[in-house]
């Protein structure tokens, strides 16, 4: 019976799927230990993994025998790419499943951002009632820029459209819905940066797209634009964005991902004094939904290659 060894955490019935036909050993805190992985993989054909998992060469040569990774969301810049090529080894990531709840992140966060009246509660309860003093604005007719035209960025699009924003992509590829290629508007790089009222990143990291937002980018954005990373922390740098956001040149900023996660409380206190910024524990992809999804379509997705890899 083939071996899979799951070490974060999946969706309990997606597990018990596997189970019915495979011999799986899940323990949801196998990734903190690098040595207790190796050791459960010494036998293993199939590894299931989050981002925390650090798939790298010593992992690998401790699995002789693993035919397929699943991975339990999209990124894949925690698995050693060229080394599983180089095995054989099929690298499944769960792309598109969590495409909406990272889209509904996107839109729920520039929503509040150009809203500030959101983070009032502790005014309004003290009894300061800020009420001109918070004047927001509107998502609707603004422009959105999506670096990443690809799952989440298309889903993003759709609902920006629903919202009856202006959107722009930035992408090398063209987009596989046709249809929605034709009500968003194709640009480069330079001017996704330049026309947008929000600009929001859906790109995997790789060294292409490492530090693609920095000081000089940031500085050809529009004054009082707004940011949003849910795509991996080392493609912005951390202190050019916490810059722009104190001197005023963006208006706000959500990110949900870190160059090092998590933080600690020292790598976090550069960011306390950043207005109009909202932080989230890499969660943007993660809702109850999703979860389902992304486990039932990586267990099926391991299940394929072990039962018939062709
Ligand atoms: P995808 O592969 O469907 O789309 C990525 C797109 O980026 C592709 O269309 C590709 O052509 C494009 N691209 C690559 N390099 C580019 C560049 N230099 N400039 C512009 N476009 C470029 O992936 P996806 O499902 O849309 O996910 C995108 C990324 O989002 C993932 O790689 C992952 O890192 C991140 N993600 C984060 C979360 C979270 O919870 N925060 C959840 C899911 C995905």
């Amino acid at each position: 019976m083939a071996k899979i060894v799951i070490s974060e955490q999946m969706h309990k019935e997606a597990v018990e799927s596997l189970e019915q036909e495979f011999d799986v050993i899940f323990d949801a805190s196998l990734w903190k230990s690098p040595n207790r992985l190796a050791e459960n993989l010494g036998s293993a054909d199939a590894l299931i993994v989050r981002n925390s998992t650090q798939v790298d060469s010593e992992i690998l040569n401790a699995s002789p025998q693993l035919r397929v990774i699943g991975r339990l969301g999209v990124g894949l810049d925690n698995i050693d790419l060229n080394m599983c090529s180089e095995r054989g080894i099929t690298v499944c990531p769960a792309t598109g499943a969590n495409a909406i709840s990272v889209a509904e992140y996107v839109i729920t966060t520039a929503l509040v951002l150009l809203r500030g009246a959101y983070f009032a509660t502790d005014q309004v309860i003290g009894g300061t009632w800020p009420r001109y003093e918070l004047i927001g604005r509107e998502l609707n007719g603004k422009t959105l820029g999506i670096i990443g035209f690809g799952s989440i960025g298309q889903q993003v699009g759709m609902l920006a459209k629903a919202m009856h924003l202006e959107v722009i992509t930035y992408d090398p590829l063209p987009p596989k819905d046709d249809s929605l290629a034709q009500v968003v508007r194709r640009v480069n790089f330079d001017q996704v940066i330049s026309q947008s009222d929000i600009v929001t990143l859906h790109v995997p990291l790789t060294s292409e797209t490492s530090n693609l937002i920095n000081a000089a980018t940031i500085s050809k954005m529009r004054k009082g634009a707004i940011f949003i990373n849910t795509s991996r922390g080392g493609i912005v740098d951390e202190q050019a964005l916490i810059d722009a956001l104190i001197s005023g040149h963006l208006a706000g900023a959500a990110i949900d991902v870190f160059k090092d996660e998590p933080l600690d409380g020292n790598s976090g206190g550069r960011f306390v004094n950043a207005p109009n910024l909202i932080l989230t524990p890499h969660i943007s992809g993660v809702t109850e939904e999703s979860n389902a999804r992304v486990s039932f379509v990586t267990a099926e997705n391991v299940r394929r290659i072990l039962i018939d890899p062709l």
